[in-house]
């Protein structure tokens, strides 16, 4: 079932799914099958060959997966969406289909922990290189592309210090220069930000975080503009390497999926007023939140993302040890890395997420020891405003001294 002229909202409820197929079931029945009976031996060829559409064998596609896939192609505005058993399954797939030996990858100054891992795994064996630009000018952009430059890889806002890239620059200039841009979408979900429609060519999410939305799974998606492409992959990258997410996965997501609109409406209330109390907090230095008026690029926070989302980050004063000491004065708020679930999570990225960057290079990034990242949850937000004014004031009391 699809219909154009629907909103997202209820897209998110009914695109991709036809009850008529599934025997009428309402919600998309769970295909818990590793492989498919073909009818006859002709059959089970034309279904290898191409030549006749129906399912293989679970690892090239599973009823259920593919629902997920065809309400994420249209909630992302694109032509064909891959589910991967987690976030850097999809990464990592789109990098190993978009580079070869001795490319070069461009990136925005700061990315997640484990691509940046990736990167360098891909550099140390294949000489896939890469290097961290803040890709905030055409000019600075332009500077940063060097003749083996294949993809342009972003985050916005980036993680963990929602600092944005300005997606409609990032893609004119790509795509003068034939490079391809993929954008990690998943600090935003569908619903935030349309990167292909901006002009990217792939767009991923971790699904573990805002699309799952419930904490119990780990997934990825890859989304892209090009149909067949995106079938290449199904049958090249995704096929032989193998990182397919289980139908009962795929299950869950679809059911968290129905309810992203309503959940990103509470992540984004709270996390509006954790910032503006954090603002006003002392002992907090800086606040970054895309939709504050206090952040430098609120201007392209209003422009490329629909609402600000449901991520905080802050530096306080003293350090790490008061950072550590304040996480471990928090009652409500749970001190965990991911995002996205319907806790409150806090985490320290310098000592956790972002802790295989080496030091000099996070600095850069801003990631420093006094740094801390907070996922709204789904509780009310004067409860964990309470939590935070009574851990702060228990940090601000033993770290502040009077001489
Ligand atoms: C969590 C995350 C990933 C990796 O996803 P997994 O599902 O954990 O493999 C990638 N990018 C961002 C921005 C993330 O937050």
């Amino acid at each position: 079932m699809s219909n154009q002229n629907w909103m997202k909202e209820t897209k998110l409820i009914h695109t991709g799914y036809q009850h008529s197929e599934h025997k009428d079931a309402l919600t998309v029945p769970l295909y818990q099958t590793s492989t498919f009976a073909f009818p006859s031996a002709e059959a089970g060829e034309k279904r290898f060959s191409g030549e006749e559409d129906g399912m293989i064998y679970s690892r090239l596609g599973n009823p259920t997966v593919r629902v997920l896939e065809e309400k994420m192609a249209e909630l992302e505005n694109g032509a064909a969406c891959l589910a991967f058993g987690s976030g850097m399954a999809a990464v990592s797939t789109v990098l190993l289909h978009t580079t070869k030996a001795n490319d070069h990858v461009l990136c925005s100054r700061g990315i997640y922990g484990c691509t940046f891992g990736l990167l360098e795994l891909l550099e140390e064996k294949y000489s896939i290189t890469h290097t961290f630009h803040p890709l905030d000018t055409a000019d600075s952009i332009e500077a940063a592309i060097q003749p083996n430059t294949t993809v342009i890889y972003v985050e916005t806002p980036i993680n963990p210090t929602m600092e944005l890239v300005d997606l409609e620059l990032v893609a004119t200039v790509a795509k003068k220069h034939g490079i391809r841009l993929i954008v990690d979408n998943t600090f935003s979900s569908p619903l935030g930000q349309s990167p292909l429609q901006i002009g990217a060519d792939f767009v991923l999410h971790s699904a573990t975080k805002y699309i799952n939305g419930h904490g119990d799974v780990i997934a990825g998606l890859l989304i892209g503009t090009d149909e067949e492409e995106m079938l290449k992959i199904r049958m090249t990258v995704q096929k032989d390497v193998g990182g397919i997410i289980s139908p009962f996965d795929a299950w869950l997501i679809l059911r968290g999926l129905k309810t992203l609109s309503v959940r990103m409406e509470r992540h984004v209330k709270n996390a509006e007023k954790i910032a503006a109390f954090l603002e006003n907090e002392s002992f907090v230095e800086h606040v970054f939140y895309p939709y504050s008026d206090k952040h430098p690029q609120v201007e392209l926070a209003k422009k490329q993302m629909a609402f600000g989302s449901g991520l905080v980050s802050f530096t306080i004063k003293g350090g790490k040890e008061a950072a550590q000491y304040l996480m471990n004065q928090l009652e409500l708020v749970q001190i965990a890395v991911s995002l996205g679930d319907a806790e409150t999570l806090i985490q320290h990225p310098a000592t956790m997420t972002h802790s295989v960057i080496p030091e000099n290079q996070r600095e850069e990034m801003g990631i420093t020891h006094s740094l801390l990242r907070l996922s709204a949850g789904l509780e009310i937000a004067e409860d964990i405003v309470e939590d935070l004014r009574n851990a702060l004031q228990a940090t601000e009391k033993k770290f502040t001294f009077h001489s």
